[in-house]
């Protein structure tokens, strides 16, 4: 087992090593966060021990349990699943960053929670694609959204992090992520500090990386599948 999820972290930084140089991306760099959602404690310790520094859960109290459990303080967790406002305070504790943030309220909540620590890193889930069954906004109240998050100051607003449709093909998954990518600049150009687009999974990552991805989330291709 040691060998595999270490094999596999080396073969996706090739990956992504490649997919960077063939779309000239040099100027970022591509963050990889392991998500570890529904994984046992001791993958997610091999893998760190084989330098992972960043991992993606989807429940908070699963996340709490793992982030007690590792307790290293070189780790970066990183909130990945839908929010549930009474769950603010458990995320602005533990995680560093929360990328599933869709809505005033909690906002406001994570702000309130996160008082006297340094910021917490923050990035708005778009959806684009009218996708009803999943969360995330459009365009114009992502706007709003980064306005309310700029103001509140134990908040920084990183970027965007989006979950387009399931496509097989490779011109189909890169369409879905240049529209997302498009409305990352625009809120670039906007918020000077913001410098994360966060999308791109095991199946669709390279599409991701030649749009302009600088930040993937794996789980599946380090791990196997989940429990
Ligand atoms: C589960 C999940 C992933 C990882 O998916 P894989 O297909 O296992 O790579 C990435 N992002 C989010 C938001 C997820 O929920």
């Amino acid at each position: 087992m040691t060998t595999s999820i270490a094999s596999q972290l080396e073969l996706l930084q090739q990956e992504i090593a490649k997919s960077r140089e063939k779309h000239l991306n040099f100027k970022d760099n591509v963050r990889l966060v392991a998500v570890s959602k529904r994984q046992p404690i001791e993958k997610i310790e091999e893998a760190y021990l084989n330098g992972q520094r960043d991992f993606g859960e989807n429940f908070v109290q699963e996340g709490v349990e793992k982030i007690h459990k590792l307790d290293k303080s070189d780790l970066q967790w990183h909130m990945l699943g839908a929010i549930q406002s009474r769950k603010c305070k458990d995320i602005a504790e533990h995680f560093d960053w929360v990328q599933s943030v869709d809505r005033v309220k909690v906002i406001n909540k994570l702000n309130q929670a996160r008082q006297g620590r340094s910021p917490l890193n923050v990035c708005i889930q778009v959806n684009l694609f009218g996708e009803e069954q999943k969360a995330g906004v459009d365009a114009d109240t992502c706007f709003e959204l980064a306005e309310q998050i700029e103001n509140a100051e134990n908040l920084t607003l990183r970027g965007i992090m989006a979950l387009p449709p399931k496509q097989t093909e490779y011109n189909k998954q890169l369409s879905q992520f240049e529209t997302i990518a498009e409305l990352y600049r625009q809120l670039a150009t906007r918020y000077p500090q913001v410098d994360t687009l966060s999308m791109g999974m095991s199946g669709d990552y390279e599409a991701a990386i030649a749009a302009g991805s600088n930040m993937i989330r794996i789980g599946t291709a380090i791990f196997g599948q989940r429990d």
